[in-house]
C-alpha cells in the first residue's frame, strides 16, 4: 500500500554564501539578494505570527523554482494562494514568480542540498512590509524516502519549502485513485503552508489537545489537513471527489489564537 509521509524537517543549516560568477551576457543575471537574509533562514514556525497576521508584514511574494518539466499546475498555486488568503490577514494582496530551472542531475536530494539550490536560486527576500515564501519543486526523491514510505514535501525553514515534484507525480500515476494532479499537489503545498503557520505546535501554541505525540508537531484528528501519514487509500477516502484536505477547527482555532483569520 502506498503510502505519503508529509514531513517537517526541524533543521538549523547554515547558509554558504551566495556567489554568482556564473553570469553570461546572453541570460540575465540572478538578482544579488539583499544583504541580510537571515530573517529567512530560521527555522519552521518562526514566522507564523509574520505570515497569519499584518503586524509586520501587509503582503505576501512566493518565489516559485521548478526544474523544467516539474512546474506544477496553476490551478495548484492559485488553490495555494486561496488558502493563505483565508487563514491570514495580508491587505495588499499574494503574488508569485516563477522560475524554471535545468535539473542538476542528481537521483536524491538531502535537506542541506534544497537549500544549497535555494541560495543560488532564490531571488526573492522579506524586503520592507513584504514577506517571501520559497518553494522548490525538485526532480528527485528525498533521501528520506524508502520504499513505500515516500517523503512528498518538507518545510525546512521559517519561509522555504520542497515539493518532491517527481515523486508525487510518480505515486500518483502508480496508483488507481482516480485523484487529479492538483488535488495531491493541493494537499501537499497546503500542509507544508501550515507548518509555517506554525501547525502543530510548532510556533502557533496549541489552543486544545490535538498534537499527534508520536509524530510531532502532527494533528491527531483523523482526515484533519495537517495529519502526519496519509495512506494512499484513507487518502483517496478523504480526497473523494478530489476535495483537498482542510484543516479541523482545532488547527483552525490555534491560528486564529495566533493572530490568523
Ligand atoms: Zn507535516
Ligand atoms: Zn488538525
Amino acid at each position: 500500500m502506498k503510502k505519503i509521509l508529509f514531513v517537517v524537517g526541524l533543521f538549523s543549516l547554515i547558509l554558504a554564501s551566495c556567489s554568482s560568477d556564473d553570469t553570461t551576457d546572453e541570460t540575465p543575471s540572478p538578482v544579488t539578494p539583499p544583504a541580510n537574509i537571515t530573517a529567512n533562514l530560521q527555522p519552521v514556525g518562526t514566522s507564523a505570527r509574520d505570515f497569519l497576521t499584518a503586524e509586520n508584514f501587509n503582503s505576501i511574494a512566493i518565489d516559485i523554482v521548478h526544474v523544467e518539466g516539474f512546474r506544477p499546475t496553476n490551478e495548484s498555486i492559485n488553490n495555494l494562494v486561496s488558502f493563505i488568503e483565508e487563514r491570514t490577514f495580508k491587505p495588499d494582496g499574494i503574488r508569485v514568480q516563477f522560475t524554471s530551472i535545468p535539473s542538476n542531475g542528481d537521483n536524491e536530494f538531502s535537506i542541506q542540498e534544497i537549500a544549497e539550490i535555494e541560495s543560488e536560486r532564490r531571488t526573492l527576500y522579506n524586503d520592507g512590509d513584504e514577506l517571501t515564501l520559497f518553494i522548490f519543486f525538485a526532480d528527485a526523491d528525498s533521501e528520506n524516502s524508502e520504499g513505500n514510505s515516500v517523503v512528498v514535501g518538507a518545510a525546512y525553514r521559517n519561509t522555504s519549502m520542497v515539493i518532491y515534484e517527481s515523486t508525487l507525480l510518480r505515486v500518483l500515476s502508480n496508483s488507481n485513485s482516480g485523484l487529479t494532479r492538483t488535488t495531491v499537489e493541493s494537499g501537499v503545498l497546503n500542509h507544508e503552508m501550515s507548518h509555517l503557520f506554525g501547525l502543530v505546535d510548532l510556533g502557533t501554541p496549541l489552543q486544545s489537545d490535538h498534537l499527534d505525540t508520536e509524530n510531532g508537531n502532527h494533528c491527531n484528528v483523523p482526515s484533519c489537513l495537517m495529519e502526519f501519514q496519509i495512506d494512499f487509500g484513507a487518502g483517496m477516502a478523504m480526497m473523494a471527489g478530489n476535495v483537498i484536505p482542510q484543516l479541523d477547527p482545532q488547527c483552525i482555532a490555534d491560528l486564529q489564537a495566533n493572530g490568523g483569520r
